[in-house]
């Protein structure tokens, strides 16, 4: 499923982020930059032990924030660990990280000159996000960035399983 935005494309897929060949691919990361289960530990697998090296030398990544490594044996260029809030009932700030997580990422691809970039569904798997709210939110703040000046000319959604998937496409058509 494909979505054009002033002339550049944001796409759903379902499948495994990891084998994925956008510049970027964008790790659900926790704070400390230590890897864990779910995507991250995907991706530091089969991205091999450079990736957990230049996470160290970062010493981590604030919540709603996001920074970048490159990406060891993977196709992609590089990886931008983003680091989404853990769901706590919606009261403390959790839309507004989430966003800011996407948000950052984007940056830093820009900043990069990146032209593609897949991302997971970021907060949904260990972070209990609900994932229809994430849905909204990581499809809106995409959708913004691409309608401004970037150099993004594709970003991806991999979506990991059929419930993510529909729940994507269910924001992304409405
Ligand atoms: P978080 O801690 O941010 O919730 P998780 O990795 O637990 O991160 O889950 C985020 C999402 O990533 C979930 O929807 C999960 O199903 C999905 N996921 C897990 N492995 C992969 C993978 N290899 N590629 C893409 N998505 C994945």
């Amino acid at each position: 499923m494909q979505l054009k935005i002033n002339g550049k494309t944001l796409e759903l897929t379902q499948g495994d982020i990891t084998s994925q060949e956008t510049d970027a691919i964008v790790n659900a990361a926790n704070s400390g930059l230590r890897g864990g289960a779910g995507v991250d530990g995907a991706i530091h697998r089969a991205g091999g032990p450079e990736i957990m090296k230049e996470s160290r030398l970062l010493g981590g990544c604030s919540t709603g924030s996001a920074c970048i490594t490159t990406a060891g044996k993977l196709k992609a260029k590089y990886v931008i660990h983003a680091v989404g809030p853990v769901w706590r009932g919606g009261e403390s700030g959790e839309p507004q990280l989430l966003a800011s997580a996407y948000r950052k990422s984007l940056e830093i691809a820009l900043e990069k000159g990146l032209g593609s970039i897949s991302f997971p569904s970021i907060s949904t798997g260990a972070y209990r996000y609900p994932l229809d709210d994430a849905a909204a939110i990581a499809i809106a703040t995409v959708k913004k960035h691409l309608a401004g000046e970037t150099p993004l000319k594709n970003v991806v959604f991999v979506l990991f399983n059929e419930a993510a998937f529909k729940a994507y496409q269910r924001a992304l058509s409405s």
